[in-house]
């Protein structure tokens, strides 16, 4: 099966806090480089969500176009996620004449399919702004949990999804009055008609695509309540128009359009995007995300494909994280709190080691935090201390005592009992890893790091070489060929590192088809050894916290 990986398209106007990069972005990176590792055929896509209330009112803050905005935005997103080696196959955008044509098409063929109704219904508008007051743009109190800076599509405080209207104390964000009700025409997909077609399928695939807890527990809550018609139009002008006459001043409601993104992106930068986006029997498509962004992908955008009658390739895994909150509270760019996309460059602290802390706390099951403290001692102790310690370690041995040559020498007992285990500790990593286990995999690469170091004592070939010098030999060259081993698990994770690593062994980038060999490189020579990372300083935890609160 070839995969198609997406991750959530980031909203435009906001710059990428690391919640958001672990979220989405990076951890579908490392599922998509272990993909290529695998030869698997791969299509890496993502972009940035551009239509709505929020581009709109941006733009009108800082006096120019939402289209403006939106280009200034996404040069910032894409910057960012280049420092963090992010590959994507298609970085693109929703704001393009593909996105328009593939949204309209798809309405059109769920209204020749009876799937969407008209209601007419009291919308919140501010009369001092004379425009309505789209889902984010009007604010006020949770009804369900009470949280004070709800937005009206929802609520920050308890996750739950909202409509304006049950704001309590609502309040029009731009200009802060009270907004009034006024009647308005709006379209709606009739969700509740495709509830039991749904069902069935998500039944089906959330056992196949070995869907994440939260997203199975999620999509079930949504069943319980009994899917209702939901609006996918609203009155703005920047967003997509909707082909129906009395809807001129209308544009579809951006969650209605967002997902399809995913696909006018692909379609925009190759022809053959149906080979992808309408094969399913050939294509597995994974999408990645936070919890957030459940409801969209399990329920509302296959909903919205499902009822076109067309063969479009559906979720098969979604893999949704909590959420990472920042010295245990919420990132917030508004509060400036975190540590966002670009302050990463400025701590002069390479990316790798920001992408090894990243997934080794990814927020899997629960809730993680991003602590500069821990972040330096884990660095340290959890990767500096034990890969970089052992790569460094073993190479230097290597070149000083026998000319940096590897020799596939017959091998003792502990030798071969030690090779069997660290096998089967990499078949246990591309079990993790093609079951998008992210942060297991990287746990079971520490371990087999700690496994070399300890085996580097225990066969102690500072001692041996004295007296039985080919068994120190056999020693340090099966710690090299796990070192080569390794860099090929770690790629992934830390692409540079796998890099560098190799070039140090004077080997070409391996592949997954070379993991778990211990053979084959007899008279290899490798290349010069040097240190990985230098240990970070614990001095600058205090420094970045500071410094990075402006
Ligand atoms: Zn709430
Ligand atoms: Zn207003």
């Amino acid at each position: 099966m070839k995969k198609l990986i997406t991750s959530a398209l980031p909203y435009v106007n906001n710059v990428p806090h690391l919640g958001n990069i672990i979220g989405c972005v990076l951890s579908a990176d490392a599922y998509a480089r272990f993909c290529r590792s695998m030869d698997y055929e791969v299509l890496y896509v993502c972009g940035t969500d551009e239509y709505g209330t929020a581009t709109e009112t941006k733009a009108r803050e800082e006096g120019i176009s939402p289209q403006e905005i939106c280009d200034k935005y996404h040069e910032i997103h894409k910057a960012i996620y280049k420092d963090f080696n992010i590959s994507f196959d298609i970085f693109g955008r929703t704001s393009t004449k593909e996105q328009t044509k593939i949204a309209q098409s798809i309405f059109k063929d769920l209204d020749s399919n009876n799937l969407i109704s008209e209601q007419t219904s009291q919308q919140t508008f501010c009369e001092k702004c004379s425009m309505f007051l789209a889902d984010r743009y009007v604010e006020g109190t949770c009804p369900h949990c009470g949280f004070e800076n709800a937005r009206g599509d929802q609520c920050d405080g308890c996750g739950k999804l909202l409509e304006p209207e049950d704001l309590k104390d609502p309040k029009c964000k731009v200009c802060e009055k009270t907004p009034v009700l006024k009647q308005t025409s709006h379209l709606y997909l009739k969700l509740d008609d495709l509830q039991e077609k749904l069902k069935s399928w998500v039944e089906k695939s959330q056992k196949e695509g070995e869907w994440t807890k939260n997203a199975i527990q999620t999509t079930q809550s949504w069943f319980e309540k009994g899917l209702q018609p939901r609006p996918i139009t609203r009155d703005l002008t920047w967003g997509i128009p909707v082909p129906r006459p009395g809807y001129e001043n209308k544009v579809f409601y951006v969650w209605f359009d967002a997902p399809i993104g995913y696909i006018s992106i692909t379609a925009k930068e190759l022809p053959n995007w149906k080979d992808w986006w309408q094969n399913p029997d050939e294509v597995n498509l994974y999408q990645f995300m936070a919890k957030d962004n459940i409801p969209f992908h399990t329920v509302i955008f296959p909903s919205s494909l499902m009822g076109t009658g067309k063969n479009w390739t559906l979720l098969h895994h979604i893999n949704s994280t909590e959420y990472l909150n920042y010295e245990d509270t919420k990132f917030s760019k508004s509060r400036n709190i975190g540590v966002f996309g670009d302050d990463v460059k400025i701590t002069g602290i390479h990316v790798d080691l920001w992408r090894f802390y990243l997934l080794a706390n990814r927020p899997e099951r629960n809730d993680s935090n991003f602590n500069w403290q821990d972040f330096i001692e884990k660095v340290n102790s959890e990767f500096i201390d034990n890969i970089g310690n052992l790569t460094n370690r073993a190479l230097v041995y290597l070149q000083k005592n026998f000319d940096g040559e590897i020799k596939d020498l017959p091998l003792p007992y502990t030798h071969q009992a030690f090779i069997e285990e660290c096998k089967e500790g990499f078949n246990e990593i591309t079990a993790s890893l093609e079951a998008v286990k992210l942060r297991e995999s990287l746990r079971q690469i520490l371990a087999i790091g700690n496994m070399g170091n300890k085996f580097f004592q225990d066969m102690t070939p500072w001692d041996k070489i004295k007296t039985d010098p080919e068994h120190a030999h056999a020693t340090v060259s099966v710690l090299t060929y796990l070192i080569k081993n390794i860099a090929i698990a770690i790629e992934p994770y830390m692409p540079e590192t796998a890099a560098r690593t190799f070039e140090m062994l004077n080997l070409p980038k391996l592949k997954w088809e070379s993991l778990g060999s211990f053979s084959g490189l007899d008279k290899h020579i490798i290349g010069n050894p040097e240190i990985l990372y230098k240990k970070l300083d614990k001095k600058l935890a205090e420094k970045f916290r500071k410094k990075i609160q402006r």
